[in-house]
């Protein structure tokens, strides 16, 4: 089965006509990722309609600088729900965060919002852009399972993070940046899950959930293994942390 661990399907203009699709097309698993409060409610809606979506739901780090604590409730209160099945994306983005001031805001929200995350078992959908060392810092202080998505490096942080025992979801980037064959190569199948990012485009086209199945190949080729058992071993990471 085919599995899109980080994707925000509510972005896409047809969100029930990309799901019939992903499930003919063999996805079994589609996780949409809010970015605040608003797309939040559009990720629980669709996973309350379709069988095959879940929803994880959270304050993008650029949606931090302007969130207040009453968003942070209602994301809180979200968290109950049966289809909800991670928060995110929540992380450091400092390409949206140039003072120090609006830095401490990220990590102030990233910080709350992986402490809900533990106090409701739940893992983390993260992101991370010029920021990869402190995310890991911080991610580190807590006991959280955590999902690292599109995380690029540098090599020192990617196996950091391999040894914290973080996953890793890789999408259609690998596909176009030489550089991904060495961080594919040193994180194990057993923290690989695959995702999309959808509406992201790639070659001037919408990623689709079901574009994960050439992320796979690519995946097999630099580990010298079977597509088959990148698509098993992917698909039950992403059964075992996300509990679906
Ligand atoms: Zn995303």
């Amino acid at each position: 089965m085919l599995s899109d661990v980080h994707n925000h399907l509510y972005a896409v203009e047809d969100p029930g006509a990309v799901v019939r699709e992903s499930e003919q097309r063999g996805v079994g698993l589609i996780i949409t990722n809010a970015e605040n409060v608003d797309t939040a409610r559009k990720c629980l809606e669709l996973a309350e309609k379709h069988e095959i979506v879940f929803a994880a739901v959270g304050i993008h780090p650029e949606y931090a600088l302007r969130a207040s604590e009453s968003d942070l409730q209602t994301i809180e209160k979200m968290l109950g729900n049966e289809h909800v099945v991670a928060v995110g994306e929540i992380g450091l983005d400092y390409k949206f965060a140039e003072t120090a001031e609006q830095r401490d805001r990220q990590k102030l929200f990233f910080r709350k919002q992986i402490q809900i995350a533990v106090d409701y078992d739940l893992p983390v959908e993260v992101h991370s852009r010029r920021a990869h060392k402190p995310v890991l810092d911080i991610l580190s202080e807590y006991d959280v399972r955590a999902n690292l998505h599109w995380f690029s490096g540098p090599m020192k942080d990617v196996l950091r993070g391999v040894d914290l025992g973080y996953f890793f979801s890789f999408g259609p980037a690998v596909l176009h940046y030489e550089s991904y064959r060495a961080i594919v190569d040193v994180v194990p199948l057993e923290q690989t899950l695959l995702e999309t990012d959808m509406p992201v485009r790639f070659g001037g086209e919408e990623a689709r959930p079901w574009w994960v199945a050439d992320v796979a190949k690519f995946i097999a080729d630099v580990k010298k293994t079977s597509v088959d058992k990148v698509l098993h071993r992917t698909w039950q990471n992403a059964r075992r942390l996300f509990r679906v």
